[in-house]
């Protein structure tokens, strides 16, 4: 039987003045020690407090790991290396790429640009046939009745294949809330829920870190004897760089492999391409040593404001170009465009059996699919606009651009408001998708130094690891070499925020308690 957050109204325990000054002491400590930080937000420290960057604050965090129904989070691990097959076949179908990405250009000026690039590449041909995908599934808990037996299911928010973060600061919370279990910080009347073999430690920072080490080995030996690195592709500043760093510290340790940061718009400058076009990076602090780099791991390039200038174009047509293993390549990152994720889940559509045709795979993954509409002019498109306007229906659904990283969608009621402003010729550029309504829950949030408690809600992400040959001949489809599930993560944020990006300054990251 599935239980409910709601079956469990004490959650999280109240806690007396002592308890909670002990918890957040020894919470603000750990979080500290361990690396489960990020930058703190000009907001909260300016630049005049702190002119040299060395400060750094805990992340936000959950006092107390969130419940979570076992079925669900089992289904979504068990889910993703079958997301995972189905996002590495979209990548290597250029045909069937192209007819989506065709109705975005002329109306989405980032998205053409990137399809620009894979075509200037394709021009001369990919000098790499693998590419890396570190991907992260987003759910959240949906009343459903077709699902399991008490009709909680998940539903899928979103599937990303670029920059895929936290996967380094996860691992670390969910080893937080087990230590403040283990020493017995939280307190006694909680110990039937928070158990031990109930708060799953996510194994992200290190399975992701492997993704890159497979990688990097996939490339094979310098022709050149030159030292082999991968290159983190990097915002400049970045609040969240010890996320990045987890997985650079693993890579090193686990894999004994180097890796550099590069800020996205240092590329042209440290990096160049040899006559084969491998890829080549000179550090800035050490200009006498020249390392090939193997995979280039994009952190940055995801967001329009990362290309301010022509320059920063060129750049990433440069790393296309190169020998090295792109994490993601171009059409890699634009399958995790919005409008693919509606088309698959366009109802009775053949489009998912073409790419995982084995058909219980495909109905598990089916089954997490949320109702999304276009906003063309197709008979679902007309529906779509009607609902979409109509400030009645409209407060049931959130739209969303081709974009990432947080803070670009609109919700509800402000979707008609929206549209009216926007010229009908441009609607096509965005998805209209039903709002997900889980179930209520409760929790404490450490953010800025203050606690928040109230009502939460709760987004699965789980990770995956995909490693595949793309096929470089007429005829051949590739094939994958590599596919894991690579951990979780869980945010959680206030359940008056419609938002819920970490980064973005909404959510907190969080761990799963198993009910
Ligand atoms: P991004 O790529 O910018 O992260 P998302 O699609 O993940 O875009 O949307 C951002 C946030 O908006 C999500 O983290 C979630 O909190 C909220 N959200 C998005 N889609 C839905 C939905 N269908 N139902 C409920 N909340 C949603
Ligand atoms: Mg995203
Ligand atoms: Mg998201």
């Amino acid at each position: 039987m599935v239980m409910t957050p709601e079956q469990s109204p004490e959650y999280p325990p109240e806690l007396s003045p002592e308890e909670e000054q002990y918890l957040l002491s020894t919470l603000k400590d750990w979080s500290i020690a361990n690396g489960l930080a990020v930058r703190p937000a000009p907001s909260f420290i300016s630049k005049e407090q702190d002119p040299s960057g060395v400060l750094a604050s805990t992340a936000p965090v959950t006092l107390f790991p969130s419940l979570f129904p076992r079925s669900c989070f089992l289904e979504g691990c068990r889910i993703q290396s079958a997301y995972n097959e189905l996002y590495s076949a979209i990548a290597r179908d250029e045909d069937w790429l192209k007819s989506i990405v065709e109705e975005l250009i002329g109306v989405d000026d980032f998205v053409s640009r990137l399809w620009e690039i894979h075509t200037e590449v394709k021009k001369e041909g990919y000098a790499q046939d693998l590419s890396l995908g570190l991907f992260r599934s987003d759910y959240m808990l949906h009343s459903d009745p077709s699902t399991t037996d008490q009709g909680l299911g998940l539903k899928q928010v979103e599937f990303n294949t670029i920059a895929s973060s936290f996967g380094g600061l996860s691992s670390q919370v969910s080893a937080l809330h087990n230590y403040l279990l283990e020493i017995g910080a939280y307190p006694a009347s909680s110990a039937n829920i928070i158990k031990s073999d109930a708060v799953q430690q996510s194994s992200s920072t290190s399975s992701l870190a492997k993704g890159l080490a497979v990688a990097h080995r996939a490339y094979g030996k310098s022709k050149g004897a030159r030292p082999l690195c991968v290159l983190f592709v990097v915002q400049d500043p970045e609040r969240n760089v010890f996320d990045q760093r987890l997985l650079e510290y693993a890579l090193f340790s686990e894999g004994g492999i180097r890796a550099f940061r590069l800020p996205f718009n240092r590329t042209l400058e440290n990096t160049r391409l040899d006559t084969d076009r491998t890829l080549l990076y000179t550090p800035p602090h050490a200009p006498s040593c020249t390392y090939e780099v193997t995979t280039v791991y994009f952190r940055a390039g995801y967001s329009p404001d990362d290309y301010p200038k022509q320059d920063d174009w060129t750049a990433r047509l440069h790393l296309e170009r190169s020998r090295a293993i792109k994490c993601p390549s171009v059409l890699t990152h634009l399958a995790g465009c919005k409008k693919i994720q509606q088309v698959l889940a366009t109802p009775h559509s053949p489009h998912l059996k073409r790419f995982l045709p084995d058909e219980e795979r495909a109905s598990q993954v089916l089954a997490t699919f949320a109702p999304i509409y276009p906003l063309d002019q197709s008979e679902a498109g007309l529906e779509a606009r009607d609902l979409a306007t109509n400030p009645e229906s409209a407060v049931r659904y959130v739209l969303k651009p081709q974009r990432e990283g947080g803070g670009n969608n609109i919700y509800r009621k402000s979707i008609p408001e929206f549209l009216k402003k926007l010229p009908q010729s441009h609607w096509p550029a965005y998805i209209l998708m039903e709002m997900i309504e889980p179930p209520p829950a409760r929790n404490a949030i450490l953010r800025n130094g203050e606690v928040q408690k109230g009502g939460v809600i709760c987004e699965l992400g789980v990770y995956g690891v995909c490693l595949w040959r793309n096929g470089s001949k007429e005829g051949d489809k590739g094939e994958i070499l590599e596919n894991w599930e690579a951990g979780y993560l869980l945010r959680t944020k206030g359940d008056q925020s419609e938002e819920g990006g970490v980064a973005a300054g909404f959510g907190a990251v969080d761990s799963c308690c198993l009910l």
